[in-house]
């Protein structure tokens, strides 16, 4: 890193391919290198859209370790720092190292299914649900523990950085990004006296992995979401789900406070 080169990427909209143009161009005048193609060895990624644009970037390239900034081209933009006008204080502030990285926690599941293994990683959250809107049934343990058979549309599984996304329409908690947990909330649990499951979230410590067992299913398949983007798995004998080591870097400014933020966004 400190190669003086910066990935510079925009989502399909004309205002924000428009912003990219001009901020490449203010970039090379001011002596960096801005790749074609994501150089992964870039001192930082500049993502211009919205939540959605950044959280493509990082799926695309697999949650590349370089410090991200965020341009909101006038979206909710809860992880973009920057309003374009405000595009030549950035690098005059970035020249001078005049900045904060926050520090974002993921999380990941391991699925076993009958064809084998695979892991996914989110930023945001990671969704298990059923297809084609059928409920699903959940033989869920925390840790060593067996908790409960969950049955309803799914359940989050989401870390502090998401949980103002969708945890927080379904009722979750806003949690501090500072904080190390996990919270799983869940998506329409049933509770009837065929099934009983919690119908609040519960908050995990890190070190906790959350294990699920679900019901065979006979034709569907299962969904696994991950930061909106959707894997369907036959077979899936188990899941487990825990904090991850991945650490995602985002670029903030001098004046950035995250309840302020949740302030200006939700109230
Ligand atoms: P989308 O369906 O186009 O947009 C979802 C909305 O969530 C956008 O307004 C987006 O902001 C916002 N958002 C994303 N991450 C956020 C965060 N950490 N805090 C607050 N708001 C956030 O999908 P997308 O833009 O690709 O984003 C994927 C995310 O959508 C998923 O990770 C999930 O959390 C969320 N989602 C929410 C619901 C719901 O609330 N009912 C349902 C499905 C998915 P921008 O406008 O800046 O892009």
């Amino acid at each position: 890193m400190g190669t003086g080169t910066i990935n510079v990427f925009a989502n399909e909209d004309a205002y924000s391919k428009e912003i990219r143009n001009l901020l490449k161009e203010k970039l090379k005048k001011s002596g960096f290198t801005v790749p074609k193609e994501f150089d992964r060895q870039a001192e930082l990624t500049v993502s211009i859209g919205g939540d959605g644009a950044f959280l493509r970037t990082l799926h695309e390239h697999q949650f590349p370790p370089m410090p991200f900034l965020g341009i909101n081209t006038g979206h909710m933009g809860f992880f973009q720092e920057l309003h374009p006008k405000d595009m030549d204080e950035f690098i005059f502030l970035y020249k001078q190292g005049r900045y904060a990285i926050q520090d974002l926690k993921t999380v990941k599941v391991v699925l076993k299914t009958k064809e084998g293994t695979f892991s996914y990683q989110g930023l945001n959250e990671i969704i298990v649900k059923g297809e084609n809107s059928r409920a699903i049934h959940l033989n869920i343990s925390i840790g060593s523990s067996f908790i409960e058979r969950f049955s309803g549309d799914g359940i989050v599984v989401s870390t502090p950085a998401g949980s103002t996304a969708y945890n927080y329409s379904l009722g979750g908690s806003i949690v501090d990004p500072r904080l190390s947990i996990l919270q799983i909330t869940p998506i329409a649990p049933m509770n009837t006296t065929a099934y009983r499951s919690f119908t609040s979230s519960v908050v995990l410590p890190k070190e906790l992995f959350v294990r699920i067992h679900p019901e065979q299913q006979k034709h569907d398949g299962i969904m696994i979401v991950s930061d909106g983007f959707e894997n369907r798995h036959v077979g899936v004998v188990e899941l487990t789900f825990a904090f991850s080591d991945t650490i995602v870097k985002l670029m903030r400014l001098e004046n950035y406070d995250f309840w302020n933020k949740v302030k200006t966004k939700f109230l």
